[in-house]
């Protein structure tokens, strides 16, 4: 089973244009379900920044912003919305994959900020986006991302055995590699939509085995949209102002995923 998730993952190697931003989506034959996940609630705040600085903002919050306004920007392109959670509340990782599946969504867009590792050489400096797609993390530093995220299962209630190894899960579960390559497609696209507008640092698309990403089987991402340990990451996704103009680039990118996927496959579901 690992031999085939390897092969697998030498065939994601793909190269998008970036999205074309304010476009409605009047290509697509069916109304398109997008599952927007914000990442954290209640009492998992999730990061804390900047260093050195403040006021302090909490990645729970910035993900909420941001999870109203891409709700917002993919109604005005006529594409259904399911949020995870649309409050400050605590949805289990498993849960968020769970509500997706229930919902019959075509894509996934789970929305996080990043956190410097405090042992680098100068953390409050680092800053930028990247986005991910579900897979086994290779790098030092997607493990590092890896790890921070799937740490929200510590303040879940009831944690089954199944929760503690991602990497497991996702061999066993081959349902979600069927949507391995489209997910890279997505991220690919969320990536170069940022990279036209984001004034951080381009960090590329990454691969990690987020639980979030698990449970949805369906195409996939995880987005952190900035650092919020740096203090021109965390002003820029704190304003109300940019974190519209990066909701519109993340629907403007799944409204081009959605038209190019039906594009290839034609109308069929
Ligand atoms: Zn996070």
């Amino acid at each position: 089973m690992i031999a085939a998730l390897m092969l697998a993952l030498q065939l994601v190697t793909v190269t998008v244009p970036s999205p074309s931003p304010r476009r409605s989506a009047r290509a697509l034959t069916r109304p398109r379900v997008v599952v927007v996940d914000a990442g954290h609630g209640g009492r998992d705040n999730g990061m804390s920044g900047p260093l050195g600085a403040s006021p302090k903002l909490f990645e729970k919050d910035i993900t909420l912003d941001m999870a109203r306004a891409l709700r917002a920007a993919l109604i005005r392109r006529g594409i259904s919305v399911i949020m995870t959670r649309s409050t400050d509340t605590l949805i289990a990782l498993g849960d968020r994959g769970r509500i997706a599946n229930q919902s019959k969504g075509d894509l996934f867009i789970s929305v996080h900020v990043n956190a410097a590792n405090p042992h680098w050489k100068e953390p409050s400096l680092a800053r930028g986006f990247e986005t991910y797609f579900l897979s086994e993390a290779k790098t030092e530093d997607e493990r590092r991302v890896e790890a921070m995220e799937n740490q929200a299962i510590r303040f879940e209630t009831s944690v089954d055995a199944t929760r503690n190894d991602p990497l497991s899960f996702i061999i066993r579960d081959m349902a979600q590699n069927e949507h391995l390559r489209e997910s890279a497609r997505l991220a690919s696209l969320v990536q170069n939509g940022l990279a036209g507008m984001h004034p951080g640092t381009n960090r590329g698309v990454k691969q990690a085995g987020f639980m979030v990403l698990v449970t949805a089987f369906m195409p996939a991402v995880l987005v952190e949209v900035g650092f919020g340990t740096n203090r021109a990451d965390a002003a820029y996704i704190s304003s109300p102002v940019h974190q519209r103009e990066l909701a519109e680039t993340l629907a403007a990118a799944a409204v081009t995923y959605l038209e190019q996927y039906e594009r290839k496959v034609g109308s069929a579901p």
